[in-house]
């Protein structure tokens, strides 16, 4: 089979490439190294839908990050993925910060984000009165917002795939042979060709481009550590609460999250490899001492888990997407590091320009449905939906993850939707379930029966997160 398009990379580029595409008359084929889609930066980020004050002005990332705030807000209402406008603030501490808020407040303007405020600190503590007393002048942002960057992914790529698009997991790209297209070869052997090529890799972006000789860049894989609260502390803020960014990035956030927990983070730090994933106690004592230079009562014993995701840095800090010099019909869509979450619907339109300028026929679909329907999380419903959903499916009355109240029902769903979670790790971003308190200590035995049973295999073939992390070894 000969695609149209062939995509490298599901994670939330690659994810609304795909979606975009699946509104014209093509074939499409995204293709994804790991056994679930959003395994990459798109699953450990900060969340945020940036206000757009930050990016250098004229970069493509300042254009498009400014295009892609109301394109996300439109997408996550169209897919069901929680989302909200709760605002950000940005803080100087003394007399010596405060002139980078009102150059923030400028850079804004160039950028074309219209509204924005500058507070004193007690102004902006009227708004969060748990910020620090030693923050004196603040940049306000209502336009800002947060969501779930996996839900997103997940929802962008079942939608595509609602559309017709294909998704071929644990393909990881090993050969690209230019002949007439695009012959693409997996480290498993398994082939596929297609017409046009959109190399959304991430981390592996520049590897990708080296396949068909075109390496003009190199991935600095930059890793931010965070710690992440219980809900008890999710009331802290409802702000986003940032500092005054520094050449390493954005600073250590503190931020409610969609789901209603608190999030700390990230550090910025170089790090060896693109599948970096470790956190350091020096890097999560950063991430404590910063996030409570902003707000002092964050109560750091209500910590249930820590993460680190990586940042795909270019040296030139601007997103690269363009057709290969080398190579007609290959687009490099890479370096997409912050705020490329933010800017994802503005990257996949800018690089369907691309595609239909490299000749690419763009031809509409007649019954395109952008909409997805809303997953049915037990905890979100009223008494009177939860009764109708258990006499409906009885499954919905049994709580398999009692932290986070998620039921077999929404277990079952999602082991059956477009994407299918074919593993523990893909039913908890799909459900929640493993995602509270006890992360997963009691529910994992559960979801694992579950997934066998779905899917028709043994429990011991169930994988945490795919072929080699199987919690069990064998039957007694
Ligand atoms: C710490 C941190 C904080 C951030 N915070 C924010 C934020 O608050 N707001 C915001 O807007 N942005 C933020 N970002 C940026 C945002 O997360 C990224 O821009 C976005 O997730 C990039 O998505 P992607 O699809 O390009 O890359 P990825 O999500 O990394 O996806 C690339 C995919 O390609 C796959 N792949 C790689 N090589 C191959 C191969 N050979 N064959 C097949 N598949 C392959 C990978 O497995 C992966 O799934 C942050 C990033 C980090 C790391």
């Amino acid at each position: 089979m000969k695609y149209d398009v062939l995509i490298a990379g599901a994670g939330v580029t690659g994810a609304m490439a795909a979606r975009e595409l699946s509104r014209y008359q093509l074939s499409v084929c995204l293709l994804e190294k790991e056994n679930d889609v959003a395994c990459g930066a798109s699953k450990a980020n900060s969340g945020i839908v940036h206000g757009g004050f930050d990016p250098e002005p004229g970069t493509l990332k300042a254009k498009l990050n400014a295009e892609g705030i109301g394109l996300l807000y439109e997408a996550a209402a169209q897919l069901h993925v929680p989302c909200k406008q709760n605002g950000s603030m940005v803080c100087a501490f003394g007399a010596e910060e405060e002139p980078a808020i009102d150059e923030l407040y400028q850079r804004g303007l160039q950028n074309g984000i219209g509204s924005m405020a500058i507070l004193s600190g007690d102004e902006a503590r009227k708004l969060e009165p748990n910020l620090s007393e030693a923050i004196t002048k603040v940049l306000h942002i209502p336009a800002a917002g947060i969501i779930c960057p996996y839900d997103l992914t997940i929802a962008a790529v079942g939608n595509a795939m609602d559309n017709g698009v294909e998704l071929k997991r644990n393909f990881e790209i090993d050969k690209i042979d230019c002949v007439d297209g695009f012959v693409v070869t997996s480290t498993e052997g398994e082939q596929v060709e297609g017409r046009y090529f959109l190399n959304c890799a991430g981390n592996h972006a520049d590897e990708v481009a080296e396949l068909i000789g075109d390496r003009f860049y190199d991935i600095i894989p930059r890793a931010g550590e965070y710690m992440l609260l219980d809900k008890a502390e999710g009331s802290r803020v409802s702000h986003t609460i940032f500092q005054v960014p520094s050449k390493e990035g954005k600073g250590i956030l503190v931020s409610p999250t969609v789901d209603g927990n608190l999030l700390c983070g990230p550090t910025a730090a170089k790090v060896a490899g693109p599948e970096h994933n470790e956190t350091t106690n020096g890097g999560l004592a950063i991430v404590q001492r910063l996030a409570a230079k902003s707000v002092p009562s964050v109560n750091f014993r209500q910590v249930i888990t820590s993460f680190t995701g990586v940042r795909s840095s270019e040296k030139n800090g601007d997103f690269i997407i363009e057709e290969s010099k080398k190579q007609k019909g290959f687009i490099h869509v890479a370096a997409i590091d912050s705020p490329g979450l933010t800017s994802c619907v503005a990257v996949a339109k800018y690089a369907l320009n691309i595609l239909k300028e490299s000749g690419l026929e763009l031809v509409e679909k007649e019954n395109w449905d952008g909409s997805r329907e809303d997953t049915h999380a037990f905890r979100k419903m009223n008494d009177e939906e939860k009764d109708a959903f258990i006499k409906a499916n009885p499954t919905y009355g049994k709580i398999v993850c009692r932290c986070e109240t998620v039921s077999e029902g929404e277990i079952r769903d999602a082991i059956r939707r477009n994407p299918q979670a074919w593993d523990i790790d893909s039913v908890k971003r799909r459900t929640r379930s493993g995602m509270g308190r006890c992360q997963g200590g009691f529910c994992s035995p559960y979801v694992m029966k579950l997934i066998a049973e779905e899917l028709g295999i043994p429990m011991e073939q169930v994988s945490k997160n795919g072929k080699g992390s199987e919690p069990l070894l064998g039957k007694l």
